[in-house]
């Protein structure tokens, strides 16, 4: 039965890595929302398409995207990787709660309630496409001091954007010989307030998710990544 799995923690926690090693040894496949965004604003169509120019604008000044954007695609997402028969791995997003559940009864007026227009979240449409039972939340947790110790020396490849491996210090790319190079995103003074991002939008949703009934496996992300890898193939069952 195909698995919809959702790895949250804070920057450093290696959600990423823990969603490719799904995708490459069982049948997942990664949904990965910053990247697909970050590609489909700087597709040729965003000159051409109205809403993806004005996400492109948000993107490129750092703003935030629109969220019921987000949720459209990765929505689609959803539904195409279920079709597929796959199973699907997000990483770090549904980030917010609008994004995970879509309007709360309580803020959706009378008239939209009444004409259905109620946004529905990212968590909707996976219960549907793939059934409670078969949802799974993976929580890497990491200490504030090992994320900051880890995004500080995080490097990659200038050329294919793959990171270097923890501990490798070679200036070339392990995949494609490349030059490596630290991340911006990774700076202390950001890694401090995405700590502190993370922690506000992420256990509201937790929360939420726990009291419908998705399971939440709570993992330590300090070992190396594969060992991590072990320990969510453990709990959810994939061996
Ligand atoms: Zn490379």
């Amino acid at each position: 039965m195909a698995k919809a799995v959702i790895i949250y923690g804070p920057p450093g926690a290696g959600k990423g890595t823990q969603a490719e090693l799904l995708e490459r040894n069982f049948d997942f496949i990664h949904f990965d929302t910053g990247r697909y965004v970050e590609r489909l604003v700087h597709s040729p169509e965003a000159e051409k398409n109205k809403i993806l120019k004005r996400e492109q604008v948000n993107f490129n000044t750092g703003k935030l995207m629109t969220p019921a954007w987000i949720i459209k695609i990765s929505r689609a997402a959803a539904l195409k990787i279920a079709k597929t028969g796959n199973s699907a791995v997000f990483s770090g997003s549904p980030r917010t709660l609008f994004e995970a559940f879509g309007d709360p009864p309580a803020l959706t007026s009378p008239r939209r309630r009444r004409v259905g227009r109620k946004t529905k979240g990212l968590f909707e449409i996976l219960l549907k496409l793939f059934g409670r039972e078969n949802i799974f939340i993976i929580h890497l947790l990491i200490p504030p001091s090992v994320s900051t110790g880890r995004n500080q020396i995080r490097r990659v490849c200038s050329v294919c954007g793959l990171p270097a491996m923890r501990g490798n210090p070679s200036p070339r790319c392990l995949f494609c010989g490349g030059p490596m190079r630290t991340r911006t995103l990774d700076k202390a003074s950001v890694i401090k307030i995405r700590l502190k991002e993370y922690r506000d939008r992420t256990f509201p949703i937790l929360k939420k998710a726990k009291k419908i009934g998705i399971k939440i496996f709570e993992i330590d992300g300090k070992p190396l990544p594969y060992k991590v890898h072990r320990q969510i193939v453990k709990k959810i069952k994939l061996r």
